[in-house]
């Protein structure tokens, strides 16, 4: 909607444009004011269902984003060496062209040999259906070196995760446990819940190794040893099965804790499930003393004991496994103590804490509801404990185990999709078989041919794997592959390491989209710099031929692209914030959003979604051209109301249907986005109250789901307890299984694919040498900052124009420092000199700095003796992107070994103190960046000039 307001002299004032805020990814509901076609300020809008009304420090400087001097202008092509920052204006036709015939040329020969990756942006429903289209194998965005562990280890074990799936019930939790989440992280509706919960009086705990942000005000902050959460979590298991705090009837209605998993070691199905012909999972009925169809009605299933089948088979129900895996002494709060860094007292009053307040507090909402096996209940009872996790614990190298951990506590306790727990948010939950394995087989691509299928996606066992028919890696990134089998969002932070080695195939182009990559997205960024740079001395071609990258600001990255499609600002463009892709949704509604150009853009920059689907009719993509090769959408927008990914199902689920009355399933709408503008820009429909809760096994859910067009049937799960996927890659690392694994691979995919959540240590303090680097250094991401898209921003400079190093009293107290000296701090990547800060809040062996502050020198329009380029620092400089070579010289990424996600947080470092200094060290030389200006004062207001 856009309208005029009354200032207090009943005046007209200012133009009011409804649009969602894109400083963050949490995607808030923002009004942009306006005067003279120029934006005053924003505030938050007060109807939207994420924010409510509230806007953030990010959110309010989006004028200064909007207006930035560091903005790009025009296309530009590379006319100087990578790096140079020679470039030289051309017009869209000439870079079209240019970016067509390159892309063409690819696609005709060989498709695997584009590589088309995206960073934090929030198109990937239409980015990821264009690679298809494409024919390429090489597309992700950047999920893989975030927290594919959370997204990965919650859609397997609950058919949903935290961050956008879900969401702590904030109305009626009474403990709130978080773990590992950085203060800008779901920047919003975090700070909306935790409020929520102060005012009144429920219990709110942090595990986190740094007490900053959401941590400082929690009532109890645990300060963890980083990598150790999923320690601390089986420990916390431990106590609760030892007091028997566990809700045995949810258990055996939602799990699979009753199913019957085969005892056979040895044989091809040893730890898989028993199931009839059917396919149907066996549990063991106990008064009939016989193996039945779990579900039966009723039934009384078994939890413990051993069994043998009328077949002669062995059988033992998952929960039987589970009691004796973490009943085990090695998960005693004693046990655990010195390694987690958190106090046995501590972890056993947690564990009592937690049990007390679901089970002597529980809760009820009188509501009647019917189950999806027909069963009517009364209402809900709900075990009041919430908890909410997120890269803390994923961007380890075992991050996945611990967060599956973490889910198999709230299962044991009862508290998921319950009142006063952890809630799903639509289109969740979604049982992992629902969502698709993933595609780019060799036999399956060719020249000018699309892929059958998405690119990213869950395989239920090796044979889902991407191989060539020798097992090498069908993907670039390596992707469902034996080095990361369920890479479930790829592994984006090894595409330009494997693209320079040729490994496993050279490629011709590399296609970013808002990717940071020779700078703070990049692991070993000095190594990264020189791999864009380097040259083959047989051909004189770079290793990598040709980058193309969009951005809409002078990124570091831009420096060593050799074609820019200059991107527009989040209020020049249109945006669809989709079911299909990351959802806002609420636990009690189903949400998605637009953006729409409340501004148009006065440069010669266009929108990157728009552009294209312009290269995609250019190139012929069939999905984008009509029979006669005639382009199929104007624009994104067009592309929003007009596309249908399945008969009546498109990007946007409101306003569908000709006369725009349809929800969720719907005839395509040719005024979908007008009726989102008047709507205030986002879509808003409640769930039936009867749906409200265990949406996993609700009858009311279901039906809606497959109303809204979520599922086109019921998909009801069972939360998994014990995976069965896991144990097919465990019995293929152990050769009873086709394909099996080659031999390298086989030690690290038995221990990491556990069926049962395990811990094992992070694997970079397996591979160096502990008393050599005995601390460990992580960043958190501060509140005012999101990555690096504020580097620019003449606001949010302010507040972190650079960033020190925290080091623990005890440890500045061993080596001399004091607040303001500099120290060199080693890894086995290499060493960097930075000036340090005195904190006691803080894990005594941790050191940490503030993410993405620190700059190279004149990027993003900086000047050269800004701040962040002189005392800022990185510590992806001192993070390896491979870890140590093996007895046998191979290197593995540094990533999880289940889902390849980054293991940015397994670091570990030395401090020595050094000499006292001016700047930072690494110093890179100085990026002489294109079209960025640097005017000597930024002015806001009625006055406002540049
Ligand atoms: S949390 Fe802040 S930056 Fe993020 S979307 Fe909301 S207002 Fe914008």
């Amino acid at each position: 909607m856009s309208g005029e307001s009354l200032d207090l002299s009943g005046k007209v004032s200012d133009e009011v444009r409804k649009t969602t805020c894109y400083m963050c990814a949490c995607r808030c509901g923002i009004d942009v004011h306006l005067r003279d076609g120029r934006i005053r300020y924003i505030e938050g809008n007060r109807d939207h269902p994420v924010n409510k009304g509230v806007l953030c420090a990010k959110g309010s400087a989006g004028i200064m984003q909007h207006y930035a001097p560091a903005r790009l202008k025009a296309p530009l092509k590379r006319v100087g060496p990578r790096g140079s920052g020679r470039f030289e204006e051309i017009s869209w036709d000439e870079a079209l062209g240019m970016a067509t015939d390159w892309l063409g040329q690819v696609r005709r020969a060989d498709p695997r040999k584009l590589a088309f990756f995206t960073g934090r942006d929030q198109s990937q429903s239409l980015t990821g259906y264009w690679a298809q289209q494409f024919g390429t194998p090489n597309y992700a965005a950047h999920g893989g070196f975030c927290s594919v562990n959370m997204a990965a280890a919650g859609i397997m074990t609950i058919g949903g995760a935290f961050w956008e799936f879900g969401s702590p019930d904030w109305e009626r939790t009474k403990l709130f446990v978080m773990f590992g989440v950085a203060e800008d992280h779901d920047s919003n509706p975090l700070k909306i819940g935790i409020s929520k919960l102060k005012k009144r009086g429920a219990r709110f705990v942090s595990v986190n190794p740094v007490r900053t942000g959401y941590s400082a005000v929690a009532d109890d902050w645990i300060g963890i040893t980083p990598g150790t959460d999923g320690l601390l979590i089986l420990s916390l298991v431990h106590e609760l099965l030892k007091a028997r705090r566990v809700d045995l009837d949810y258990v055996i209605r939602y799990s699979n804790a009753a199913w019957l998993v085969i005892d056979a070691p040895g044989t091809a199905e040893h730890g898989l499930f028993a199931r009839d012909g059917e396919g149907n999972a066996l549990v063991w009925e106990g008064v009939t003393e016989r193996a039945v169809a779990a579900g039966t009605r009723g039934v009384r299933a078994t939890l413990s004991g051993r069994f043998q089948l009328e077949d002669g088979r062995h059988v033992v129900p998952v929960f039987e496994l589970v009691a004796k895996a973490y009943l085990d002494p090695s998960y005693a709060p004693e046990a655990v103590a010195e390694r987690t860094g958190v106090a046995a007292a501590t972890i056993r009053g947690l564990a009592a804490e937690i049990g007390r307040v679901a089970f002597e507090e529980a809760i009820e909402v009188e509501q009647a509801w019917t189950d999806t096996n027909g069963q009517r209940h009364e209402s809900f009872v709900g075990r009041p404990v919430s908890f909410h996790a997120m890269r803390g614990i994923s961007a380890h190298s075992n991050g996945f185990q611990t967060a599956r951990a973490l889910h198999l506590l709230q299962v044991l306790i009862g508290a998921v999709d319950c009142p006063g727990g952890f809630r799903f948010e639509a289109p969740y939950p979604k049982p992992v078989e629902a969502h698709p394995r993933p595609h780019g087989k060799p036999e399956h691509f060719g020249s000018n041919q699309p892929l059958s299928g998405p690119h990213l996606g869950f395989p239920l066992g090796p044979e889902d794997l991407l191989l060539d028919a020798d097992g090498n890696p069908a993907r670039l990134d390596k992707a469902f592959s034996w080095d990361a089998p369920i890479a479930a969002h790829g592994l984006m932070h090894t595409v330009i390491v494997n693209a320079h080695a040729g490994d496993p195939y050279p490629i011709d182009v590399l296609f970013l989209y808002m990717a940071n990559m020779a700078w703070n997205s990049s692991m070993n960024t000095a190594g990264t710099i020189a791999m864009l740079e380097d040259v083959d001395p047989a051909t004189g071609e770079y290793r990598i031929p040709k980058i193309i990258v969009s951005d809409a600001y002078s990124s570091e990255m831009v420096a060593y692209a050799d074609l820019v499609l200059p991107d527009t600002t989040y209020l020049e463009r249109h945006d669809c914030i989709s079911l299909l892709d990351r959802p806002i949704s609420e636990p009690d509604s189903v949400a998605d959003a637009i953006r729409w150009p409340v501004v148009e853009p006065d440069r010669d920059v266009r929108a990157f979604q728009s552009v294209l689907i312009d290269l995609g009719a250019r190139l012929g993509l069939p999905a984008f051209v009509d029979s006669r090769g005639r382009a199929l959408y104007r624009d994104y927008a067009d592309y929003i109301a007009s596309h249908e990914r399945r008969p009546g199902i498109g990007p946007l689920a409101g306003f569908r249907g000709r006369d725009g009355e349809r929800v969720g399933r719907g005839a395509a709408n040719p005024d979908q986005v007008e009726r989102y503008k008047q709507n205030g820009a986002f879509f808003q429909v409640h769930v039936p109250a009867e749906a409200a809760f265990f949406k996993h096994a609700n009858a009311a859910w279901q039906d809606f789901a497959v109303r809204m067009g979520f599922f086109d049937k019921p998909q009801p799960v069972t939360f998994q307890l014990y995976s069965e996927p896991l144990q097919k890659f465990r019995l293929a690392a152990e050769g009873l299984r086709e394909p099996a694994p080659p031999a390298a691979h086989r030690a690290r995919i038995r221990s990491a694919f556990t069926p049962l959540p395990a811990w094992y240590p992070p694997l970079e303090e397996e591979a160096v040498d502990l008393a050599e680097y005995p601390l460990h250094a992580i960043t958190q991401r501060p509140m005012s900052m999101y990555h690096s898209w504020g580097s620019m921003n003449a606001w949010l400079r302010q507040i972190h124009t650079a960033n020190r190093l925290f080091v623990p009293g005890a440890v500045c107290d061993e080596h001399g420092l004091a607040d303001g000296d500099w120290a060199w701090i080693t890894s086995r990547n290499g060493r960097i000199k930075v000036q340090v800060a005195r904190m006691e809040a803080v894990n005594g062996n941790t050191l940490w700095t503030w993410n993405a502050v620190g700059k190279r020198k004149r990027a993003w329009g900086l000047d050269a003796d800004a701040p962040e380029a002189g005392k800022g620092f990185l510590l992806n400089h001192l993070i390896g992107d491979l870890l140590p070579p093996r007895e046998d010289g191979s290197r593995r990424s540094n990533s999880d070994p289940v889902t390849g996600q980054a293991a940015w947080y397994d670091l570990r470092v030395r401090i020595e103190k050094a000499e006292p200094d001016t700047a930072s060290e690494p110093r890179f030389p100085e990026l002489e960046l294109p079209q960025a200006e640097r005017p000597d004062e930024l002015r806001y207001g009625e006055e406002w000039s540049r």
